[in-house]
């Protein structure tokens, strides 16, 4: 069983604030309580405990964490799940986790729609600093939605933004690239509509995640044919697509990005190309992947391709 008096993992990463300012921010992935909702998609349960999460037992991950990285004002609690899921985040721990985060300008939680509600606007409202809360949006696409088991609408993920935005607690949203029953080129054109969304109802920033495959449900689906592994190329132009033509940031999720990659070189690389143009024919593989994620990279930190 995962141990319950240390994160999963924690890290120190940069990302830009709103203003364009690089921000040190303290990524804390939590061990709690496995989410009650089973979406399709879903590979976070493997982080979490089959239990009800034993009451000091999140203060003690944060304190752990906190006390090895270098200080920061901007926090992520990643619980896998839902923040305010009082299951996963015991409500009694939420005063010893708020004096923790006193010195917090922004926090950053993940959580579904159907728990943002009272518990979530005390908790900002107790708060120091913002609460921002992310939110899995995953496609704009209804029949997709609800093919993903999401138990969440449109309209749902509309009026949970409003709701949050009108308590002056900032939403940003994670967008799917190519979640199954969607793939090439309506993919891509799914993501950029999905980005559109978020922004259209709120949301501050969106952090766009390749889909995993994996085990269980994924693999079925693979096989079937109903899901297939996006590749870089299709990341990028999801991207380039939202250049100049979004009003927030976009962000690109790059932990596990290397297993987008060709295992050999595609006929169609360039890699002797100085500039690798967007859209040159290659799905990304291990010969031009490397410049290509490091332009990702980029994008992240600057929101920009140059
Ligand atoms: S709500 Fe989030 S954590 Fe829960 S099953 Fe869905 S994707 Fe996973």
């Amino acid at each position: 069983m995962l141990p319950l008096d240390r994160p999963n993992g924690y890290f120190l990463e940069l990302e830009p604030a709103a203003d364009g300012r690089l921000e040190r921010v303290a990524t804390i992935l939590l061990t709690n309580r496995e989410c009650p909702l089973r979406c399709t998609m879903c590979d976070l349960w493997k982080n979490t405990i089959p239990f009800r999460t034993p009451r000091g037992a999140i203060p003690q991950q944060i304190r752990f964490a906190l006390n090895r990285l270098p200080p920061t004002r901007v926090v992520k609690l990643y619980n896998s799940g839902n923040f305010f899921d009082p299951l996963a985040i015991p409500p009694d721990d939420h005063p010893a986790i708020l004096r923790l985060l006193k010195h917090c300008r922004r926090l950053i939680v993940e959580n579904h729609p159907r728990f943002c509600g009272a518990r979530c606007l005390a908790f900002a409202e107790r708060l120091a600093g913002t609460l921002e809360v992310a939110i899995g949006l995953e496609t704009a696409h209804p029949d997709v939605l609800a093919r993903l088991n999401k138990r969440m609408t449109l309209h749902d993920f509309r009026r949970a933004t409003e709701l949050l935005r009108s308590h002056e607690i900032d939403v940003r949203a994670f967008v799917l690239l190519q979640p199954p029953f969607l793939f090439g080129e309506t993919a891509v054109q799914w993501a950029v509509r999905t980005v559109r969304f978020a922004f259209d109802c709120g949301a501050v920033c969106c952090s766009i995640i390749p889909t995993r495959g994996g085990d269980g449900l994924m693999r079925k689906l693979q096989r079937e044919g109903w899901f297939r592994p996006p590749t870089l190329a299709q990341l990028e132009s999801v991207v380039a697509r939202c250049v100049d033509r979004v009003p927030g940031r976009v962000f690109v999720d790059l932990w596990d990005i290397r297993n987008l990659l060709r295992p050999k070189p595609s006929p169609q690389c360039r890699t002797a190309s100085a500039t690798l143009p967007i859209g040159d024919g290659c799905p990304g593989c291990i010969a031009c992947g490397p410049p290509r994620i490091a332009r990702l990279r980029h994008w992240n930190l600057h929101q920009t391709l140059e």
